[in-house]
């Protein structure tokens, strides 16, 4: 059997038709018990501080895997929980990992040294739910007063809070997780609760609109290149504080016209065209040919400069004539991926910031689910287990986790459903409805964000064993999945969103 990484062949005819590739589950689980139950390789050494960012994704790999309970004890996934509340800041939030932890020698001298990171708090939050936990023993009050402190006047948010001071990025990855961290623990409700003030909505979403960019993307900050990580953190984000347009949640492009206060994405048309124009069959260094004026000008050899030059014309009739007058033999679309921005290489982790930006927004179908998970299956997947940013490349936990939730989004029987904006198993999604006391702040609704969609409907919670177990524990209520993230001073970068950005 040739390797999964061996390059297509100049020979191969046009549209010659592959085996189907095959999702390796026996693999990928060994891969993702070997990062819980054994130490990780030292390149991962200068990551101790985001060991928060990796617990999220290693407990919530296993739980898409369906294999968390059947592959851990109970009192071993209680002592994740408890790790992760050992990570609890006093004054509300969670660390990134317990090496600022002064304990019982913390003063107002070294406090500095150990705040709580935003990003952290999410993957905690989330973890936690994976794990099945009931955040009873989140500091709620103090969590949520600290939130809205992280809370820049432009309306974006910083990552932590120093003396009093707001430090770390502001783009919308820390947007995505401050709305993640306020959805949890209070849903949608506007306006204070439990006696703690809210963040301010109107200008968080403000500030994300002053992101957009002329050509549909979000990018980390006005006038700077839209970028496919940013745009999901914004769109999810938007949807945490239901300020996405009536347009993302209809097929229908004639939809009225928004009228919710500062609804978010001011062009959703252009949003989901620049969106689909991330799917690319430029795939490695090799297939980076200039094909401009050539033969091979086509929408399948050169997807992005076709839909970038002509937004308003994709696809365009000439580009379509095109390609099915002349198909090219050597770029034949048997795998397309996707890239984060205009003219670069495909990379697994977009598949899911694209696919599931997508998704989000009820648009999945415009991308070619079969082509990306070919490249998905054929291309990055590794022997080993897990997936590789590019062919060729050894897996990492980033990838391989991204690599998951994307053929889940696009339903990969061996994987559970994924709720897209959490970025958790639909199970692990739902379990946040069934928190006693969030129900008593946001009443039976739920607190908004109560569509899934309907691929994740009636699926996930009753699969596999994990849900006769949870159902013991929870008094019938089914339980989620969990997260991750990093930072010990100010100054330290955090692992979701370095990770998610770094990629190209
Ligand atoms: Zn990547």
């Amino acid at each position: 059997m040739p390797s999964p990484f061996s390059r297509l062949s100049p020979a191969l005819e046009p549209h010659t038709q592959l085996a189907e590739p095959s999702f390796d589950t026996k693999r990928h689980v060994t891969y993702w018990l070997r990062c819980l139950k054994t130490f990780l390789p030292n390149v991962y050494t200068a990551n101790d501080s985001n060991r928060m960012t990796f617990a999220f994704f290693v407990v919530s790999a296993l739980d898409l895997l369906d294999c968390l309970v059947p592959h851990t004890t109970a009192a071993e996934r209680e002592g994740y929980a408890q790790w992760i509340y050992h990570c609890q800041h006093p004054a509300g939030g969670f660390r990134a990992f317990p090496g600022t932890d002064f304990g019982d020698r913390r003063s107002a001298q070294n406090e500095c040294w150990d705040p709580a990171n935003l990003p952290a708090t999410y993957f905690a939050l989330a973890t936690l739910l994976v794990l099945g936990d009931d955040l009873e023993r989140v500091k709620r009050r103090e969590c949520l007063a600290w939130l809205a402190k992280l809370q820049r006047p432009d309306g974006g948010f910083g990552e932590t809070l120093v003396n009093g001071r707001i430090e770390g990025g502001s783009d919308t990855r820390f947007g995505y997780c401050a709305t993640g961290v306020r959805w949890i623990l209070r849903g949608t409700v506007e306006g204070p609760v439990e006696g703690v003030e809210d963040v301010n909505v109107d200008q968080f979403v403000q500030c994300v609109s002053l992101s957009e960019t002329y050509d549909g993307g979000i990018s980390d900050a006005p006038f700077h290149e839209a970028h496919a990580g940013f745009t999901y953190c914004a769109i999810s984000a938007l949807s945490f504080v239901d300020r996405l347009p009536h347009g993302a949640k209809t097929y229908d492009q004639n939809a009225r016209e928004d009228d919710r206060p500062l609804a978010g994405l001011s062009d959703l048309h252009a949003t989901i065209r620049w969106l689909a124009s991330r799917q690319t069959a430029t795939l490695d260094d090799d297939d980076e040919v200039d094909t401009n004026g050539d033969e091979t000008d086509t929408p399948s050899t050169c997807h992005d400069a076709h839909t970038f030059v002509r937004l308003r014309g994709f696809p365009s009739e000439q580009g379509e004539q095109s390609y099915k007058e002349r198909p090219t033999s050597h770029l034949d679309l048997q795998w397309a991926g996707f890239n984060g921005r205009c003219n670069k290489l495909a990379d697994t982790c977009y598949a899911f910031w694209v696919g599931a930006s997508l998704d989000v927004l009820h648009k999945a179908p415009i991308a070619s689910r079969p082509r990306s998970r070919r490249y998905l299956l054929d291309r990055t997947q590794h022997p080993a287990g897990g997936f590789a940013k590019h062919p060729g490349d050894p897996p990492d936990i980033y990838h391989s986790y991204l690599g998951l939730a994307a053929l889940a989004l696009m339903r990969e029987p061996a994987l559970k459903p994924l709720d897209a904006v959490m970025c958790v198993s639909v199970a692990a999604r739902r379990c946040v409805d069934g928190l006693r006391w969030r129900r008593s702040i946001v009443g039976e609704g739920g607190g908004g964000r109560g569509e899934e969609g309907e691929e994740g409907k009636g699926e996930g919670v009753t699969k596999g064993t994990e849900r006769t177990e949870g159902t013991e524990a929870r008094g019938g209520e089914s339980r989620p999945a969990a997260p991750s993230s990093a930072g010990t001073t100010a100054s330290a970068s955090d692992g979701f969103a370095y990770m998610a950005i770094s990629g190209g």
